[in-house]
């Protein structure tokens, strides 16, 4: 054998050995030279059904960190729709954004093929870099895409925002519950970094349950119109996390919780709708460490996939409604078990959803 042989050898075997601890179900890969597709799609679970998750369109510095990506989100899918109480597993697929894109319909065709060889096992969404186009375009080759533009007779609503902010307002209802004993948060102060989709329709829940409300965005008309309709207070966009409030709501960016930030956050609860919002897992713990109650962000956003679900498999509204509704008790429960445990809420998320995954 000889030593590039050798160093092939090895990354195999990681590989492979990062799939076993990661408790991994398969890994497939797709390259066609017509279009330039280079993708990967990584299924970490169908114990629940069959793996759902979206379809990430990014440049990457190597293929192993497609491949770290792919598994990485592979695992949060199945971590989210566990704790979301869905038929689904998880699931990621990854494709190597070219440098030169000549025909995107024409690589989301052979993607779409790539999708559909898989028979069903892994049912493909929206993700960065992506968009309803490209996923209308998957749907043309595969019946197993969970987001179009039309989602013909169940609705065409493919925008999973209202869903996720409605989870949202329930997960903060529960851990404002949690902590101070009160059903309403009539008087309470919110601070929500990032008024997009989520955060606009998230202030106005909490604008119509009473609370006091400050908002921050880089976008300066997505601020004013909360002034203009909730009475918002805008404040810097650089410090929000820092203001003196109830509850610090994250609905922008990722790693907003590290070293620099949670010692300066005066908020007693973090809830929010951003995705992976702990820099580090054990940033978790350096929140309960200093009292603040942090609700898991995957358990707490999973109402835009519990919509998507719905949408996929036809479930009724009713269904989805009350997968939403149940985000109170499972953020109530995280609560009860972190005291009970003295661990912290990210910790016992993820033990209730590996319980879930068998
Ligand atoms: P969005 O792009 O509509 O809104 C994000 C907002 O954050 C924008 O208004 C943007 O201007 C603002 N923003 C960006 N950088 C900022 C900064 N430094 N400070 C303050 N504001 C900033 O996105 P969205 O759909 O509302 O999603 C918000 C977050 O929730 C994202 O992290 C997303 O991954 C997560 N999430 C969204 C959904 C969903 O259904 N849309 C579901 C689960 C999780």
């Amino acid at each position: 054998m000889t030593v590039s042989e050798m160093n092939k050898s090895a990354a195999a075997m990681d590989t492979f050995n990062r799939l076993k601890s990661e408790g991994f179900g398969d890994l497939h890969f797709k390259v066609h030279a017509a279009t330039g597709l280079q993708a990967v799609i990584a299924i970490h679970s169908t114990k629940r059904g069959p793996a759902l998750g979206g379809c990430r369109f990014i440049h990457y510095n190597s293929s192993e960190d497609a491949i770290i990506d792919a598994m990485r989100l592979a695992k949060g899918m199945s971590y989210k729709t566990a704790i979301a109480g869905l038929p689904v597993g998880g699931g990621k697929a990854v494709i190597i954004k070219p440098d030169h894109l000549t025909d995107r319909p024409a690589l989301f065709r052979a993607f779409g093929q790539f999708v559909q060889t898989l028979g069903g096992r892994y049912i493909t969404a929206l993700d960065s870099g992506t968009t309803l186009a490209d996923m209308d375009v998957i749907a043309e080759i595969t019946p197993y895409v969970g987001s179009k533009t039309n989602m013909g007779e169940h609705g065409g609503e493919g925008d999973p925002a209202p869903s996720t902010a409605q989870g949202i307002f329930r997960g903060i209802q529960a851990v404002a519950k949690y902590k101070f004993k009160k059903d309403s948060l009539q008087g309470l102060h919110i601070a929500i970094q990032g008024v997009g989709a989520v955060g606009y329709l998230l202030a106005s829940h909490l604008h119509a349950a009473g609370a006091v409300l400050s908002v921050a965005d880089i976008n300066s008309e997505a601020v004013e119109r909360c002034k203009r309709e909730f009475g918002a207070t805008v404040v810097d966009y650089h410090s929000i996390h820092a203001l003196e409030c109830d509850i610090f709501s994250p609905c922008a960016l990722g790693a907003i919780l590290n070293d620099d930030t949670i010692p300066t956050i005066k908020a007693s609860i973090v809830a929010g709708a951003a995705n992976n919002q702990l820099a580090k897992d054990y940033h978790g713990k350096m929140l309960r460490d200093r009292g603040i109650i942090y609700a898991p962000d995957y358990a707490i956003n999973g109402g835009g996939i519990i919509h998507a679900a719905a949408k996929y498999f036809h479930h009724s509204d009713e269904k989805a409604k009350q997968l939403i509704e149940d985000i109170y008790t499972v953020i109530y429960t995280i609560c009860e078990r972190a005291d009970k445990q003295n661990q912290p809420t990210n910790l016992i998320a993820n033990s209730i959803a590996e319980e879930r995954l068998g």
